[in-house]
């Protein structure tokens, strides 16, 4: 499955590439589920004229961008194969690396991902998301490492473990390690992008970071709370200080402007820790009031009883429905 944003140069080539390889490892079996994460080009077109083409090709269509972690739990959900990828749309990601992902699976993993070699991003992205990820391994408890790349392949099992959990506030590859079972990685060739620019603009990639750390880690918490005991540590250390001073009689009026300095600091970082509180407030805000973790304006599926044994899903079924 594939998350698609705006990626209407993208899909005739990753669909064409998909389906060769897929052929040449399951035969006939296999489905490429596209989810139109609120794109403003073409894509969701391109996606009804690929499944009008080939039934096989699914395609769900956001009522608005959700956000890619959202895309890809969305095809997660919908995939009904033994085996399911994840990858990106733009070709990052090439099909022609699925066998590979295959075979290591049949050594007996339940989750292989991708390690990208030659990995195809400016040098400040690398550079950001790889401290990132650095800084993020250290504060979260989870018992496999979180790496970035999307491109993975698990089981059945794994996956039907993975649709349980329903947090809005997602970093896919972070769930995936915590999830546990018998996981291993693989290298991969990364490729430049096929066309188009990145989607991942300066916003969300902030987004994507503060929910990583606020659903990995609550340490960002203790941190503050320790920050805060030293502050006051020291406060009570220059109290006794000037009082000893005063008692001893040398005592003047000094330093305006270091009392200034002192206050907007301090006013900072308690701004700072109310920030935080209110990031973590905000997600239990959020999570409590159940609403779907995305909505479908269209769902376009063939006419194929699913796997948990439900009911046929309609062909080219239009309705407006959520998840
Ligand atoms: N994407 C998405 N929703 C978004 C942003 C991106 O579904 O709001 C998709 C995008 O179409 C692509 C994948 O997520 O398939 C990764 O995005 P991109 O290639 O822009 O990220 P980069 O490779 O630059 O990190
Ligand atoms: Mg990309």
């Amino acid at each position: 499955m594939a998350p698609v944003y705006n990626e209407h140069e993208n899909l005739d080539v990753l669909c064409e590439r998909l389906t060769k390889t897929l052929t040449s490892l399951a035969g006939d079996s296999w489905e490429i589920v596209l989810v139109d994460d609120g794109s403003k080009d073409t894509s969701w077109e391109i996606i009804e004229r690929l499944h009008a083409a080939d039934p096989r090709v699914v395609g769900l269509r956001f009522s608005r961008n959700f956000g890619h972690h959202i895309a890809l739990a969305a095809g997660i959900d919908a995939a009904r194969g033994n085996r399911v990828v994840t990858m990106d749309s733009d070709l990052q990601d090439q099909p022609e690396e699925i066998p590979t992902l295959a075979a290591k699976m049949d050594e007996g993993y339940d989750l292989v991902y991708a390690t990208r070699m030659g990995r195809q991003h400016g040098f400040a992205k690398k550079l950001s998301s790889s401290g990132f990820l650095w800084f993020l391994n250290r504060l979260s408890d989870v018992p496999e490492p979180i790496t970035g790349a999307v491109f993975r392949l698990m089981n059945r099992p794994f996956v039907d473990e993975l649709t349980r959990l329903r947090e809005r506030h997602r970093l896919f590859t972070g769930m995936t390690a915590w999830l546990g079972f018998r996981q291993t990685t693989v290298p991969v060739e990364h490729a430049p992008r096929y066309a188009g620019k990145t989607k991942y603009d300066f916003r969300k990639m902030v987004k994507l970071s503060v929910d990583s750390v606020t659903a990995f880690s609550a340490k960002p918490l203790f941190l503050m709370m320790y920050l805060g005991m030293i502050i006051s540590l020291t406060a009570v250390a220059l109290g006794t200080y000037i009082v000893l001073r005063r008692v001893f009689g040398n005592f003047s009026i000094v330093g305006w402007a270091s009392i200034m300095a002192a206050v907007s600091f301090f006013s900072g970082i308690i701004l700072m820790a109310l920030g935080i509180v209110g990031q973590y407030v905000g997600r239990i805000y959020e999570e409590q009031k159940g609403r779907p973790m995305y909505v479908l304006q269209t769902r376009l599926d063939t006419a194929v009883v699913d796997t948990a044994g439900l009911a046929p899903i309609v062909a080219s079924d239009t309705l407006s429905q959520s998840c």
